[in-house]
Order: structure tokens, then C-alpha cells, then sequence
């Protein structure tokens, strides 16, 4: 019998989910993390239903409804001009919505509920640095970062929820299918800035594209596709190129610290190994624009919590983490592609904004496409974004 029948690690968005699934299942777990708080920077902001449906099983939906802002319409404009708009408001009750959360408050709730679970043991300040298999489990090598000592635990089956650089998955030697996509962007978040309302606007400019999504405390988040490179962009120059492109004047307005990105996409060709099982960014990455990376590693650790119940009722490990990689897979493909065809579509500048901006009009928000879009932004025709009358 092992002290920890799961050992998971790294508490971002995905691990913490999975420890809240398991923890209320009373499954022993202990969840492995390597800083001591939480990340000052906030990257995920749109929570898309399913999830909220998912945070709902936890009694958590609420809470982090009162924390965020409810997006019910976005617009598409070109600068100048709005192209078309969407509607969230007839997507199925309950939520019609995006909601848009930092998500440090997402990973706050989440944090605190495992108070509250007594089969969670939570050790943060810790890193994960290797394992070995023993008999039919295996034994964790772990680092305590405060005392700069290396101790062994163990445990039945890890889950590795260490993000986009995983340990757990260099360990387990899984290689990944990589590639960097040819644009980059910068950001910032800007309180008391100009009042868009609650309207996440995307500004699709012949100079490139600029996208602005409404967070809580008057705060907008504001993206702008850049040339420049990492070392290179100043919040003055976002407010200047947000200023150039859209029109609005952010410089009076109280900007968090600028940061800059280049969207990747990153697939592992397989997400398990003996008792080692990959979840959220350890297992994939997708562009960011789109917003629906966190989304599709809570939907992993949904199905991770449902594997391993099934798993300590009997069911056979191996044939359970094969049907967890087929549907996650496809999952993943069809967020990623998603996300890279509204980048690429989005990120068209000069002589091919005009044939992009008349596509927009006519066919993606024109009539036919704007009753189903609302759908596809909300996550609702990912395949298996769910897992209906599975949850008990
Ligand atoms: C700019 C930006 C905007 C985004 N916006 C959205 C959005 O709107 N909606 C959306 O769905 N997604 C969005 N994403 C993607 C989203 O942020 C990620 O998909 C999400 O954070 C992944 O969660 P995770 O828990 O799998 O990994 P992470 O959040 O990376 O968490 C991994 C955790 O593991 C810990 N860790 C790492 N190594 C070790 C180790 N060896 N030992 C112990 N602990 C370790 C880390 O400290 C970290 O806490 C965005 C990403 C970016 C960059």
C-alpha cells in the first residue's frame, strides 16, 4: 500500500483541478509544487462553459463568476469600422458567456478548496526531479527547494502537470512534435483605460491586429501583434501601436508590465509511460489566441480523475491511458487548428487584410457562420469536451 496512490506534479490550473477531482473521489494524492505562491503574472483569462460546468461539480462556478466578467458579445472591427459581431447569449443554459478571470483568481480557488479535502496533501516550495519504476508503482525523487535536499517518496501512478517545459515528460524521454508559428505579440493590462464595456473587440488592421478583452476592477487586457522582439517592446509602445491601429488612447491609463510571446504549438507523441500519465501544457501547447489552452488541460484532468477512479475499480491501466490519448488528442487537434486559423486569419496585414476583412463579413460572421461560431469560440463542438453522465 503507498502513502500516495497519485503524485502529482505541479499545481498551475490543470494539477490543481485534478487534485480537487481526486481529492473529492478521496483518492490519497499529493501534489508537488515548485514555487511557494502564486504567479504574479497572469496569462489564461477566458473560462470557457464546459469548464465552468466542471467547476460547477466542484460548487466552484459561483465564486469564480462573482471574480470575473462575463463576455456575452464579441465585435470584429478593422480600425476604422466594425466587420461583424458575435453573440454568446443563445449558447445553453446555464452559461451564456465567456468569462473572463485572471487566472491567478482561477488557480486561487482552486488552491483554496484543497484545504478542505483530507486526502490532498499539498507541498509547494518543492520540485520534482526524477522517478523509477518499483514493482507495479514507483518511487519519486523529489527536491526541497528551502533546504536544497533531495528525498525519495512513493507512490502508485504520477501525473505529470508541470506546464509546456515538463520534467515529468523529459523523464519519461516522451518526445514532442514542435513548432513555433511566425508571429509574435505583447500585452499588457490596463486599468480605468477607454470604457469598452464588456465587449471583448478584436481589431483586425491592415498594420496587424490588436485584440482587447474586458477583466474585472475596470481593467482591459490589450494584445497587439508585433515585429519587435522580446527585448525590444516597451508599454509605450503598445499604447502607440493600440493608439495607430484602433484608436483608443490607453496613456493615461495604469498598465501592468508589458510581456511578449510567440505562439507555439507543441504535441507529445505519447502521454504515458508505465505508471506516468501527461496532462494540460506537459502534454500539449496551442496558440494562446483563441483562449483555449487552460481550458483543454481542465478538460484532461477531468478525464485523468475519471481514469484513475476506474483504474483503482479494477480496470486495466494500460488499455485506460490508450482511450485517455485517443480522445485528448483529438481534442487538442481540434482546439489547436482552431486557434491557429483565428491567428492566421487575424494576423493578415497590407494588401491581404481587405480579402480577409470581406471573408469575415460575409462567410465566418455572415449568417451562416455567426449561429455557429459562438459555439466553436465557447468550446462546445470540441469533441469530447466533456464527459456527460461520466462524472459520478
Ligand atoms: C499570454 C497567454 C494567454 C493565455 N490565455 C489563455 C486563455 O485565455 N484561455 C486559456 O484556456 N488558455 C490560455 N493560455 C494558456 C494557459 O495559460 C495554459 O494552457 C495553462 O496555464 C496551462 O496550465 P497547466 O496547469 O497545464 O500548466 P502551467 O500553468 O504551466 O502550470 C505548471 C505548474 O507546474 C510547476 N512546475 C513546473 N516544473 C515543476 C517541477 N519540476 N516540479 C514542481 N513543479 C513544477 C510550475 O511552477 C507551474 O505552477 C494563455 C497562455 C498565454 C502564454
Amino acid at each position: 500500500m503507498h502513502a500516495h496512490t497519485v503524485i502529482i506534479i505541479g499545481a498551475g490550473p490543470t494539477g490543481l483541478m485534478l487534485a480537487n477531482l481526486l481529492g473529492d473521489a478521496h483518492v490519497p494524492c499529493l501534489l508537488v509544487e515548485r514555487r511557494t505562491g502564486l504567479p504574479a503574472q497572469s496569462r489564461a483569462i477566458g473560462v470557457s462553459p464546459p469548464s465552468l460546468d466542471l467547476f460547477a461539480s466542484l460548487d466552484l462556478a459561483e465564486p469564480l463568476i462573482e471574480r470575473g466578467v462575463p463576455v456575452r458579445d464579441a465585435v470584429v472591427s478593422n480600425g476604422r469600422s466594425e466587420i461583424g459581431s458575435l453573440s454568446f447569449r443563445d449558447l445553453p443554459e446555464p452559461y451564456r458567456f465567456i468569462l473572463s478571470v485572471p487566472q491567478r483568481d482561477t488557480m486561487e480557488i482552486l488552491q483554496d478548496r484543497l484545504q478542505t479535502l483530507t486526502d490532498i496533501e499539498y507541498l509547494r516550495g518543492t520540485e520534482f526531479v526524477d522517478w523509477a519504476a518499483r514493482g507495479d508503482g514507483l518511487e519519486v525523487i523529489l527536491r526541497d527547494l528551502g533546504q536544497q535536499k533531495e528525498y525519495r517518496i512513493e507512490g502508485a501512478r504520477l501525473v505529470g502537470c508541470d506546464g509546456s517545459h515538463s520534467s515529468v515528460r523529459d523523464s519519461c524521454r516522451l518526445e514532442s512534435r514542435y513548432k513555433r508559428y511566425g508571429v509574435s505579440f505583447f500585452m499588457a493590462d490596463f486599468k480605468n483605460g477607454p470604457d469598452l464595456g464588456h465587449r471583448a473587440v478584436l481589431f483586425f488592421t491592415a498594420d496587424g491586429a490588436v485584440e482587447s478583452f474586458p477583466l474585472p476592477d475596470q481593467t482591459r487586457r490589450w494584445i497587439a501583434q508585433t515585429d519587435a522582439g522580446p527585448d525590444e517592446v516597451t508599454r509605450d509602445d503598445l499604447v502607440e501601436q493600440v493608439r495607430r491601429r484602433t484608436g483608443s488612447d490607453l496613456s493615461a491609463a495604469d498598465g501592468s508590465e508589458v510581456s511578449w510571446w510567440q505562439p507555439e504549438r507543441r504535441l507529445v507523441r505519447q502521454w504515458h509511460s508505465g505508471p506516468v500519465l501527461l496532462c494540460g501544457d506537459a502534454a500539449h501547447v496551442m496558440s494562446p489566441i483563441g483562449g483555449q489552452g487552460m481550458n483543454t488541460g481542465l478538460a484532461d484532468a477531468e478525464f485523468a480523475a475519471h481514469l484513475v477512479r476506474r483504474y483503482l475499480a479494477g480496470e486495466d491501466w494500460e488499455a485506460l491511458c490508450e482511450g485517455y490519448e485517443r480522445r485528448r488528442r483529438r481534442a487538442f487537434t481540434a482546439a489547436a487548428n482552431r486557434a491557429a486559423l483565428g491567428m492566421w486569419l487575424g494576423t493578415r496585414r497590407g494588401r491581404t487584410a481587405r480579402p480577409r476583412d470581406l471573408f469575415l463579413k460575409y462567410v465566418l460572421l455572415g449568417r451562416l457562420g455567426a449561429n455557429r461560431l459562438p459555439h466553436h469560440f465557447a468550446m462546445w463542438t470540441i469533441p469530447h469536451s466533456r464527459l456527460a453522465g461520466e462524472r459520478a
